[in-house]
């Protein structure tokens, strides 16, 4: 054999090597799919490969709350009322009843909140499936520092997307806009100006509409106390609160108030929401956990 052929043999064996090679450590690196067990979550929690964020807020009195202007009627926050503490009431406990808004605190926005939706989902009914879901988590820290009227746009979405990929679906898309620093100065968090109104960041409406009609989410989440931007949401919109109108139109449900936004990546972390189950409430206070890998 004269040598350019087998100079031609050698290279090709030795390319095989490498395809074979490839394939092997490819088949090493992946095992085969199987589906994580509760046990593995657990275990991945215990041993801190997993952390879980909390992302509710605490509920006491006086905390910040959404302000309607008249004539709206406004809801009631948190009220705490002792029943007994260790005294002539209940000599060896401890307990208290509450009152609390349906839309105070950390909380969910069932699909039957609004008009558009007002035959849909109570908070009771949202199927159980759709309260697990990741986070796509949209970061307007910058924009509403110097824009505290700030709404999220389509292109926003997109710029999302060439970083992240697609947002997945079942998603929650959550924006982060460094609210929680406000919390809990309920002036700050309200962004009350020296006319007492109210101002925040919040999903624009051709952010909203891109998600819900070209990509397949469970809902949004905010970290402010409303999905709108509250300046410009009311009166000044062909549709008043046009977030609402869509999403509860949609069937989907919104978080508000969301804690801790500012610990959780922008993809790959797993919300736990668990809503109090109120009978065909319009919403519920909210224990929100979020999953996110620590390696
Ligand atoms: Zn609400």
């Amino acid at each position: 054999m004269k040598r350019p052929a087998l100079l031609l043999i050698a290279l090709s064996f030795a390319l095989l090597s490498v395809l074979a090679l490839g394939h092997l450590n490819q088949s090493a690196a992946v095992p085969a799919a199987r589906d994580a067990s509760p046990a593995d979550l657990l275990s991945s929690v215990r041993d801190g490969g997993t952390k879980v964020i909390d992302c509710s807020y605490t509920y006491f009195e006086g905390m910040p709350g959404i302000k309607l202007p008249p004539p709206l009627a406004n809801t009631k926050t948190f009220e705490l009322t002792n029943i007994s503490r260790y005294d002539e009431r209940g000599p060896a406990w401890y307990w208290n009843w509450f009152s609390v808004g349906e839309h105070a605190g950390t909380h969910v926005d069932a699909p039957n909140h609004w008009i558009s939706g007002r035959n849909n989902n109570g908070v009771d009914r949202i199927d159980v499936s759709e309260l697990i879901a990741p986070a796509a988590v949209i970061d307007v820290t910058q924009k509403a520092s110097s824009n505290p009227d700030y709404e999220i746009t389509r292109e926003d979405v997109l710029a999302w997307e060439k970083a992240n990929g697609r947002i997945p679906n079942g998603a929650i898309v959550v924006m982060r806009s460094g609210w929680g620093k406000r919390w809990p100065d309920p002036a700050k968090f309200l962004g009350l100006d020296s006319n007492g109104a109210p101002h925040g960041p919040g999903f624009g409406d051709s952010a909203a509409e891109f998600l819900l009609k070209q990509r397949s989410i469970a809902g949004l989440a905010v970290d402010t106390v409303s999905t709108e931007a509250m300046a410009l949401a009311g009166g000044k919109k062909p549709t008043p609160f046009p977030v609402h109108f869509m999403v509860h139109g949609a069937k989907k449900y919104q978080i508000e108030m969301l804690a801790n936004a500012e610990l959780l990546p922008a993809k790959g972390a797993v919300l736990i929401i668990a809503p109090v189950k109120v009978q065909n409430g319009s919403g519920a206070p909210a224990r929100i956990y979020a999953l996110v890998s620590s390696r």
